[in-house]
């Protein structure tokens, strides 16, 4: 029964629809009416010759005047023509449901054609009575005809003074989009019953009529029961009341005389006449729903292209769109728009510890904040626990302390937040992906700082930002052009200051920017998950060196190749040295493999395991910028590390600070006493140097014994006995 009913009701069109689906019948019916208007047009310009051809030049060759002709027997075609092509523009400018100038005019044009027609020629039109109009007959039809008259008269005018305000207002005119198919489907049933009721008595067809039902069924499609309201309402008024009615006749009257001839409306008829209703209804159904699939299929098209899957916001292809079309709306006060990027922190640690499912659910909690907090504005998930937003300065910071405080309080045990990049609009030419690229450098700056929630982008950031972008979209090309060449630091052993190896560095030698240090693009790199590509090529180009100096019969020494953490994430980076060394028929003990030690903090197993196959495989593991970070002594107890770098941090001021010097002695000691051997970083005076050695630590290295340089100019350091190579590397 229920099935039944919600059949019907769907047959009908009773059912409600998504505002997307109204929409897009909408826009359909007013397509329609632009092939509405081409119609009008043409029957007027036929009407327009008919008229020349059939009655004013017989006229004028009769010596009539011309132009009082031409008053009289044109005028009202040249204004439905200005209709026709009135709403013909209107229609056809609907894309901006704004007023354009160009829609503003074609209803100004419709309007005064509909006052001037109404207030100055319709009455000529008023049906008399005469032989096959009977007195109640006329009556009832001119009242209708003024009822329509002065509908049009008010609609005309209605529609010149809305068209004037809304377009001095920069209004949406939706609403007069709604009246123009009403209007015209109502002008166009009253044109064909008036001219098939004459036709009618005129002992012809009525084609007009089921010409103009046809017309306005197919063409305007609403839903079903209107559709049946308006047809049968059509067809029962005129063929019930104008044919049957004015004779005193029933429905089933079979003879009239007009003219004093005799007509017969037959049942076969009437027939005809309502199998041609039920028709025309079926056809008109069949359209609606054909076209509700068709919305249908269209919103679910465009779901998947604009929806993220996992929050239900915006995707991140669509954002931009949806900004630019904001954009345009703004006119003034361009920096009041601001483009923010938000970034959560610690996100990764709660994935960590709550698992996939769970921070899933945390980014639709989010999304859900977000899309509450900014609900006026334009927001998207950017792509993992990035969000993009949309929306006026004013209010902003109480609605980003709101949305810190939700995410905050989300869970309890770990540090949540929001980290916000900002770029104010500048301009209507503004580029959507630029600016969120820039709020989100901003929000890159304050990235890990817990208590700075938000950062604006501005001009001095510029520099740094392009180049952050380029480094980013060039590092394959920098790889393949061979850009990226490692630079080797001495380093010495401490007692005797011969060369007992080096440290290669990483140098980007572009042709834009020129040299490039590691602190421009390592960081950038490693931001975006890139780093693998440079260090790849770092370790190629190290091994070819080694490979060349042995080629070369040269002295050649161990070099330490710097890991970054994130390539035992993106490369299997161990089996990655190995192919190259094996490759290169390199010997093992000639590289060793540096981790910072700020890389070993997280994910302990994976590292681990890392770190283990690196000694299985036979390489030297050396623990880098030891006391740079949150230093653990752990680390050097969970990993079997065979040489300890020291950070440069502590030698600043070592002159100076007997605190610093007993901190290094303790570190170098402890070191010793795990079977660790020990570098010292940073090395820039000959006293610094004297210290450490005194102190037992094994090895120096610092600008004191040379800065990184090329290949060839350390050989040529070598070559010219500057630096000594050691007999002994280990
Ligand atoms: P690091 O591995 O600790 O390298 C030592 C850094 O200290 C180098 O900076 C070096 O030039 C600098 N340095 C050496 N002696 C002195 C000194 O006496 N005084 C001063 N003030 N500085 C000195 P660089 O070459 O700029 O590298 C910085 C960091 O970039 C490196 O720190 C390393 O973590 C990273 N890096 C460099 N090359 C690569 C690479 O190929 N791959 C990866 N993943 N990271 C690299
Ligand atoms: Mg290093
Ligand atoms: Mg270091």
């Amino acid at each position: 029964m229920k099935k039944a009913l919600h059949f019907i009701s769907h047959t009908l069109g009773f059912e409600r629809l998504s505002k997307y689906e109204r929409d897009y019948l909408h826009d359909a019916n007013i397509r329609s009416s632009i092939y509405m208007g081409v119609i009008v047009m043409l029957l007027e310009i036929w009407m327009l010759v008919r008229q020349t051809v059939s009655k004013i030049i017989p006229k004028y060759l009769a010596g009539g005047d011309l132009l009082a002709l031409l008053i009289k027997y044109t005028t009202k075609y040249w204004l439905f023509l200005l209709v026709g092509f009135g709403i013909m523009l209107f229609c056809s400018f609907q894309k901006d449901k704004k007023l354009s100038k160009g829609r503003f005019w074609a209803l100004t044009i419709v309007g005064s054609a509909c006052v001037l027609y109404t207030s100055v020629l319709s009455l000529e039109s008023f049906t008399k009575e005469s032989e096959s109009v009977t007195p109640v007959m006329a009556g009832i039809m001119n009242a209708m005809l003024i009822s329509i008259y002065v509908l049009l008269f008010v609609i005309g005018a209605s529609i010149v003074v809305y068209a004037l305000f809304k377009y001095l207002k920069h209004k949406t005119i939706v609403p007069l989009e709604h009246a123009a198919i009403i209007g015209f489907t109502l002008v166009c049933l009253a044109f064909g019953v008036f001219v098939s009721y004459s036709d009618f008595w005129g002992a012809k067809e009525i084609i007009c009529f089921l010409t103009m039902v046809i017309y306005v069924g197919c063409l305007l499609i609403y839903r079903p029961y209107i559709t049946i309201l308006i047809l049968g309402a059509s067809f029962l008024g005129f063929y019930e009341v104008l044919l049957t009615y004015q004779n005193g006749m029933s429905f089933q009257a079979q003879e009239v005389v007009i003219n004093g001839e005799l007509l017969k409306i037959t049942s076969g008829d009437t027939v005809n006449y309502i199998t041609f209703f039920i028709s025309l209804t079926t056809i008109c159904f069949a359209i609606y729903h054909g076209r509700l699939n068709e919305a249908k299929k269209t919103k679910a098209l465009e779901k998947s292209a604009k929806e993220d899957a996992l929050t239900g916001m915006n995707n991140y292809s669509y954002f931009p769109a949806l900004a630019k079309e904001y954009i345009q709306g703004v006119t003034e006060n361009f920096g009041e728009n601001v483009f923010l990027f938000l970034d959560v922190h610690n996100f990764k640690a709660f994935n960590d510890r709550r698992g996939f499912e769970a921070g899933d659910k945390f980014l639709v909690a989010i999304g859900k904040y977000i899309s509450d907090i900014f609900s006026d504005s334009l927001c998207a998930r950017q792509a993992d626990d990035h969000f993009v937003v949309l929306t006026k300065t004013e209010g902003l910071q109480e609605r980003l302390d709101r949305l810190n405080r939700l995410v905050h309080d989300y869970d309890e045990e770990i540090l949540l937040g929001i980290n916000c990049g900002a770029y104010h609009l500048t301009g209507e030419n503004e580029d959507p992906r630029m600016a969120i690229d820039r709020a989100r450098y901003a929000a890159h700056l304050i990235k890990n700082r817990f208590q700075t929630v938000y950062a604006e982008y501005d001009k001095t950031m510029s520099e740094e930002y392009h180049k952050r972008l380029y480094v980013v979209n060039s590092i394959d090309s920098a790889v393949s052009n061979g850009w990226i060449v490692p630079f080797y630091q001495p380093v010495v052993w401490s007692d005797t200051k011969e060369l007992c190896g080096c440290e290669a560095l990483a140098r980007w030698m572009d042709p834009v920017y020129g040299q490039l240090f590691p602190n421009e693009f390592i960081p950038v790199l490693e931001e975006y998950r890139l780093i693998h590509k440079l260090d790849k090529a770092i370790f190629e180009s190290v091994c070819r060196d080694l490979r060349a100096a042995m080629d070369a019969g040269k002295p050649v020494v161990p070099v330490s190749l710097n890991f970054s953490r994130l390539d035992f994430e993106l490369m299997d980076a161990p089996q990655e040295l190995e192919d190259l060394v094996t490759r290169y028929r390199i010997p093992k003990e000639l590289i060793h493999v540096e981790v910072t030690e700020s890389a070993l903090t997280d994910n302990f197993s994976r590292l681990n395991a890392a770190m283990n196959r690196i000694k299985e495989l036979g390489y030297s593991l050396w623990l880098d910028d030891f006391g740079s970070g949150y230093s653990s002594l752990n680390v050097l107890k969970d990993y079997q590390f065979d040489v300890v770098k020291i950070d440069m941090r502590f030698l600043s001021n070592l002159e100076n600070s007997e605190k610093s010097k007993t901190l290094i002695d303790c570190i170098i000691k402890m070191a010793n006493r795990i079977n660790m051997l020990t570098l010292t970083e940073g090395v820039e005076t000959e006293m610094q140097a004297e210290f450490l050695n005194q102190i037992g630590c094994n090895r120096l290295q610092g600008y004191l014994f040379g800065k990184p340089i090329p290949k060839d100019a350390l050989y040529t350091r070598i070559d010219s006995g500057e630096l000594i190579v050691a007999k002994k590397h280990l």
